[in-house]
C-alpha cells in the first residue's frame, strides 16, 4: 500500500510518500515559496536531491508538482496517481471534535472549517493541501491527523484554564496541545525499545525543537502537555516565550501603549532563546556565543534548561513516578549539552545519563547511565511515519 503525507504550510508544502508494505520512504520532498515565487526540491530515496523552480501561486500548483515529480520517468517513484492508495494531511487543530485520526468527508471539513478562529495560522494551508487532494486524486481516500488528537483524552482539571467557565464554553478557551504526532510516536517506539507494553509505563516526552513542548504519558494515553490554546504556552522555545505572566501583556498594552498585535509579535517571533541572547533563535548560534563567553546566550541556555526541568518534575509528580524520559526534535536530538543540563541533578527521580553514550546526535539510543533507575532515550522523530500508518489503518479497515 503506498501513502502519500502532505505537511501544507502557509507559503510551504511538505511531502512523503511510503511504502507501508515493507515501511519505507520511496521519496520526499518540500515546496517552497507558494504565493510568492515557487520551487520543489524533490530526493528519490538513493538519489541526489532535485530542484526546480517553478511558480507556485497557491498550493494547487505546488501540489500538481508534486504528483509530477512522483511520475515523473526519471525523478518518479509511480507511474501514475493511481497507485496511491490514500493521501495523509497532517493538520494542526482537531479543536474539540477531532479526537481521533479520521476520514476526511464533507462534515469534517466543514468542521476544521469551523475552527480556523482558534487555529488562524495553520488551518487554512491545511484546508487548501486537502481540498487540492481532493480535486486531483477524486477516488483516493483522504486521512486527517491531528496534532491535538494525542491530548482528546487528558482529564478536564488538566485542560480548563482557571478562568470564568463561561470562555470555555462561548469561546472554546483550553488547552489543547500541540505536537501530539510527535510525542505519540515517541512513546511507542520507547515501549518498543523497552520491549513493555506501553499501558504498563509512565513516560516524560520531551519535543524540543524551534516549537517545543513537553507531555507525561501515563500507562499508553497523554494525561497533560505544556502547549496550550495555542503553541505559546509551556516552555521557552526558538521565538516564543512560552509560559509568562499574563499581566505582563496588558501591562504592555495599557501602560507601555503598546498594541495586542505588537506584543503578540514580541511573545512570538521575538522572545525566547532569540529574545533572551538578542542572537538567534538557533541554540547552535546561542550556544557558540555562550561559549564564547556571552552573558546573555548563557542566560538563555539556562533559563530553557531550568524550564524543561520543571515541567518534566511536575509531570513525574502527576504520573506519581517515571520509568522512561525521552528527547526528540531538533534540540532533543541534537543538543548534548541541553540533554546534559537537563538531566543533571536529577538522580532524587532516577534520571541519570552516561555522558559518553549521551555524546550522540539525531540516533536512536538510550542513554542512561548504568543502574540508573530511569531508562532516559534520544529517539528521532517521525511524524510522517505516525500520519502513514493512521492512514493505512483507517483505509485497510
Ligand atoms: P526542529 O524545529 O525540530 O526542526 O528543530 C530546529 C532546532 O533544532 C534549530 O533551531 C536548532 O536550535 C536545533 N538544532 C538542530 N541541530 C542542532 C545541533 N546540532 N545542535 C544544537 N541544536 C540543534
Amino acid at each position: 500500500m503506498k501513502i502519500l503525507v502532505i505537511n501544507a504550510g502557509s507559503s510551504s508544502l511538505k511531502y512523503q510518500l511510503f511504502d507501508m508494505d515493507n515501511g519505507t520512504v520511496l521519496a520526499k520532498g518540500l515546496c517552497e515559496c507558494i504565493g510568492t515565487g515557487g520551487r520543489i526540491t524533490h530526493k528519490k530515496t538513493g538519489d541526489e536531491p532535485y530542484s526546480l523552480d517553478i511558480p507556485f501561486p497557491t498550493h494547487d500548483e505546488a501540489l500538481e508538482a508534486v504528483l509530477a515529480v512522483l511520475t515523473d520517468e526519471v525523478h518518479g517513484v509511480i507511474t501514475d496517481i493511481s497507485e496511491i492508495d490514500a493521501v495523509g494531511h497532517r493538520i494542526a487543530h482537531g479543536g474539540e471534535k477531532c479526537k481521533k485520526s479520521t476520514l476526511l468527508d464533507e462534515e469534517t471539513i466543514a468542521y476544521i472549517e469551523s475552527i480556523v478562529p482558534i487555529n488562524p495560522l495553520h488551518g487554512p494551508p491545511a484546508l487548501k493541501g486537502i481540498r487540492g487532494c481532493m480535486r486531483l486524486m477524486s477516488t483516493t481516500p483522504q486521512v486527517g491527523v491531528f496534532d491535538t488528537s494525542f491530548y482528546g483524552e487528558i482529564p478536564d482539571y488538566a485542560y480548563i484554564y482557571p478562568l470564568p467557565y463561561e470562555l470555555y464554553e462561548q469561546y472554546q478557551i483550553r488547552r489543547y496541545g500541540f505536537h501530539g504526532t510527535s510525542h505519540r510516536y515517541v512513546a511507542g517506539k520507547v515501549a518498543e525499545l523497552m520491549g513493555r507494553p506501553i499501558e504498563e509505563l509512565k513516560i516524560v516526552t520531551c519535543h524540543l525543537g524551534n516549537g517545543s513542548s513537553i507531555t507525561a504519558v501515563d500507562h499508553g494515553k497523554a494525561i497533560d502537555t505544556t502547549m496550550g490554546f495555542t503553541p505559546q504556552e509551556g516552555v521557552m522555545m526558538g521565538t516564543r516565550s512560552g509560559t509568562i505572566d499574563p499581566t505582563v501583556v496588558t501591562y504592555l498594552i495599557n501602560s507601555v501603549g503598546m498594541s495586542g498585535e505588537e506584543v503578540e509579535g514580541i511573545l512570538n517571533r521575538k522572545s525566547g532563546l532569540l529574545g533572551v541572547s538578542g542572537i538567534s533563535n538557533d541554540a547552535r548560534d546561542v550556544t557558540k556565543a555562550a561559549n564564547e563567553g556571552n552573558y546573555r546566550a548563557q542566560l538563555a541556555l539556562k533559563i530553557l534548561a531550568h524550564g524543561i526541568k520543571k515541567f518534566i518534575g511536575s509531570y513525574i509528580a502527576e504520573m506519581n513516578g517515571i520509568d522512561a524520559l525521552v528527547f526528540t526534535a531538533g534540540l532533543g536530538e541534537n543538543d548534548i549539552a541541553l540533554r546534559e543540563r537537563v538531566c543533571a541533578d536529577m538522580d532524587f527521580f532516577g534520571i541519570a545519563i552516561d555522558a559518553e553514550k549521551n555524546n550522540v546526535r539525531s540516533e536512536t539510543r538510550n542513554i542512561s547511565a548504568d543502574g540508573a533507575r530511569v531508562q532516559t532515550f534520544i529517539i528521532p522523530t517521525d511524524e510522517e511515519y505516525m500520519i502513514a500508518m493512521d492512514t493505512m489503518s483507517l483505509v485497510s479497515r
